[in-house]
């Protein structure tokens, strides 16, 4: 699997460097002043990040954006040693990262808002179900019984003063949910600290983008099919194309981490209520808005209410728009988006209205 992805990486490197040749000659060959992009590919976080700044800044951004990747990923981490999130998790206490606190604090406000469909704590349950090994097995009931007793955000305790994180005995965090959109945040900002005005990250799926096009249009942002994988005829790739500027684009989908067994489908994104797989009658749920932690804590919570609750939620919150597929194929776009959402063909999008 490792050296799959790798040669992946080395086929998207070449064609990267192959377009942006192209594009650098045709724009020489017509005597066009064109803005010049710089791209940056890395293996982080268990996904691949595609990371583009335009502009003579790029390339200074882009390497402090690789650095600040790393520096993140060595302190999320669920699995890898010596990261904050182990130290808390194996110690039930640790003083934490500058970043690893923030981001908790946030993480925590979207639990509590979220009325739990979020839990940082839910990780001894992730594990149960291997999800975090990719070893996946269906729990023994009695066993998630008392996996589900240690799942409780309201536990953790965050102490400013010395950036101390504190949790109950048996309770462990994965930040899987939200650390994503977090970086995301700290990259834009680490562009906007260089300088740059236009830059465009897929940090696996997860889109932020800054400014415009150099051009001033709009980024258009692939929505995707979540159907696409069963390779089900006439399907095509994406339910339709987003225009965003300025924007975070974030989906989180069952489709994206799951495992079949006798027959039956289980996914990644759990229901912190009963601890199994949320069967919410929601495939996937995009969140379009202007913060990456907080589009990325509510892609993963409102796919756990299902789409009556996110309209609820959506109704009262006011700052994001969503995009939300049913598993009857029913596609939904909130009146905010009505204009910049652009079905592909075949599908139909019903617009929810405030
Ligand atoms: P996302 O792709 O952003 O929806 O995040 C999914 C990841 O968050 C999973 O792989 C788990 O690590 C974690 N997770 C799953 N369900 C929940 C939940 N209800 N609350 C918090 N984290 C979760
Ligand atoms: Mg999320």
């Amino acid at each position: 699997m490792k050296h799959l992805g790798k040669r992946i990486l080395a086929v998207a490197v070449v064609l990267g460097v192959t377009i942006g040749l192209i594009g650098l000659m045709s724009g020489k060959h017509f005597g066009q002043v064109k803005e010049q992009v710089q791209t940056k590919y890395l293996y982080a976080m268990d996904t691949y990040f595609i990371l583009s700044a335009y502009g003579p800044e790029g390339e200074e951004a882009l390497n402090q954006c690789e650095e600040k990747v790393m520096a993140l990923e060595a302190a999320l981490s669920v699995t890898q040693n010596d990261s904050d999130v182990v130290k808390v998790n194996t110690k039930g206490t640790a003083v934490v990262s500058e970043d690893t606190f923030l981001l908790i604090q946030k993480a925590l406000t979207l639990c509590e808002e979220t009325g739990g469909a979020l839990d940082i704590t839910l990780y001894p349950v992730l594990r149960e179900w291997g999800f975090t090994t990719d070893s996946y097995q269906v729990p023994d009931e009695q066993e998630l019984k008392l996996l589900l007793e240690k799942v409780d955000y309201q536990g953790i305790v965050a102490e400013e003063s010395d950036r101390n994180i504190q949790v109950p005995q048996g309770a462990e965090l994965d930040l899987g949910a939200v650390a994503k959109g977090y970086t995301g945040d700290c990259l834009i900002e680490i562009m906007q600290q260089n300088g740059v005005s236009s830059a465009m990250l897929d940090l696996g799926g997860n889109v932020q983008t800054l400014g415009s096009k150099p051009d001033g249009s709009p980024w258009r942002i692939a929505i995707r099919d979540p159907f696409y994988m069963n390779g089900e005829a006439g399907s095509v790739n994406e339910v339709g194309v987003l225009e965003v500027i300025d924007k975070c684009v974030i989906t989180s989908g069952s489709y994206e981490r799951y495992f079949e067994e006798n027959g039956e489908r289980y996914w990644h994104i759990l229901d912190p209520a009963d601890g199994c797989p949320a069967d919410s009658g929601l495939v996937s749920v995009t969140v379009v808005g202007d913060s990456g932690v907080r589009c990325d804590g509510l892609s993963t919570a409102l796919f756990v209410m299902g789409k009556d609750e996110a309209v609820d939620f959506w109704r009262q919150a006011n700052d994001f728009e969503m995009i939300l597929m049913t598993e009857d194929r029913e596609l939904y776009i909130t009146e905010g988006l009505e204009e910049s959402f652009v079905c592909s063909e075949g599908w139909n999008a019903t617009v929810i209205s405030r």
